[in-house]
């Protein structure tokens, strides 16, 4: 039998295994083409097929309405953070950022580059351990962007901030996308970057509201330019034919599990197991968020010492659990838990912890 770890690797992260036995058995021969979704043509009736199933399932998984485009964009979530202010923020205007942790910091310090953006919030000084307790709004503002989940300081909005009336709410969900339901009609724009939650790296999932997109100045350079890849179905050049494909089987397979409803609800089981072997240490495993802000993907978690927590990645991974050492900026340990980490393999985690304090603490 093949040898499979727990993974709980940020990202690229773990994949279903269903879906990796999937894209195994169609590889060599996909759909009777004698050849590999790598190698077809995405003009192609059977890619267009693959991208056309994958946004169809993605609008039934989240609810997506009919005055939204579903977009596959290149350049990582990072690009989007240039992009955005590129398209949507008109010459003159400023942009709201709510500054929860690395990735909305990087996500503003993008923005500024290219115009006026401000933090609605900032968490920073407290160590982006939690949400901001009040918004400092500004009501022109271009658009207010969040990141819904913070990946590497594990804290996770469970309800959208509300932006003043006529400002679209953008939001980064590269590490909570398709974990739990939303309600997309709150949203001007989404986006993600697959290789947290739904699939390879190469492809951004973009939900932008019409509206939006028209917003779009004149004379950006094509890549960087929402309205010309709107227009062209994500197919202005060739896109990353594999990682849609891969995001499309992903997206099977969530509707497999029970939707949204039923992803959250195994989220909601291994996170508990997770943040109750920590609650329950006396003190020993330390989580770095705080209670009401507690990630149900990523749950960067600290020792009593660095020793002991470079010991604790050595021996869990000696047990077969992988990539839980934490992002240098935060220290100690992360244990990301997507949507295809198991409840198994959490509950392995958890037992892995509890033998670990019994030797060392
Ligand atoms: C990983 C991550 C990014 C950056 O994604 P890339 O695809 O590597 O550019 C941005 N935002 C969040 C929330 C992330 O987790």
């Amino acid at each position: 039998m093949t040898h499979r770890v727990f993974n709980f690797n940020p990202g690229p992260a773990a994949l279903p295994l269903e879906v990796l036995e999937k894209a195994q058995a169609e590889m060599l021969d996909f759909k009777g083409t004698g050849m590999s979704v790598m190698e077809i043509s995405h003009r192609s009736k059977e890619f267009e097929a693959v991208i056309n199933t994958a946004e169809a399932d993605l609008r039934e998984l989240l609810g997506i309405p009919a005055n939204y485009k579903v977009l596959f964009l290149q350049g990582g979530a990072s690009l989007q953070f240039a992009m955005l202010p590129m398209n949507l923020r008109p010459a003159g205007a400023s942009a709201d950022y709510i500054v929860t942790g690395t990735w909305s910091k990087t996500a503003i310090k993008e923005a500024k580059k290219l115009g006026a953006a401000r933090a609605a919030a900032n968490t920073e000084a407290e160590g982006f351990k939690g949400l901001p307790t009040s918004l400092d709004l500004d009501p022109k503002a271009a658009y207010l962007h969040f990141t819904s989940n913070e990946t590497i300081h594990g804290v996770e909005f469970f309800t959208e901030p509300t932006p003043p009336a006529g400002v679209p709410l953008v939001c980064d969900c590269s590490s909570d996308f398709v974990s739990h339901p939303i309600d997309v009609s709150k949203y001007a724009m989404l986006y993600a970057g697959a290789q947290k939650n739904a699939g390879p790296s190469g492809v951004v999932v973009a939900i932008m509201r019409d509206d939006m997109i028209e917003r779009t100045p004149e004379n950006l350079p094509v890549m960087l330019d929402y309205k010309t890849l709107a227009a062209s179905g994500s197919l202005h050049n060739t896109p990353p034919c594999w990682s849609i494909y891969m995001v499309g089987l992903v997206f099977q397979w969530v509707k497999k599990m029970g939707g949204l409803a039923g992803i959250e609800k195994i989220n909601r089981q291994k996170a508990g197991l997770v943040y109750g072997a920590i609650d329950n240490s006396g003190g020993f495993y330390r989580g770095h968020a705080l209670a009401d802000a507690r990630s149900l993907m990523n749950i960067p978690f600290r020792l009593p010492s660095e020793e002991l927590e470079d010991a604790f990645a050595k021996e869990a991974k000696g047990a077969g659990l992988i990539g839980l050492k934490g992002h240098r900026s935060v220290g100690g340990m992360r244990a990301s838990i997507y949507n295809a980490m198991t409840v198994e393999g959490a509950q392995a985690l958890v037992d892995f912890m509890a033998e670990f304090q019994k030797k060392h603490g």
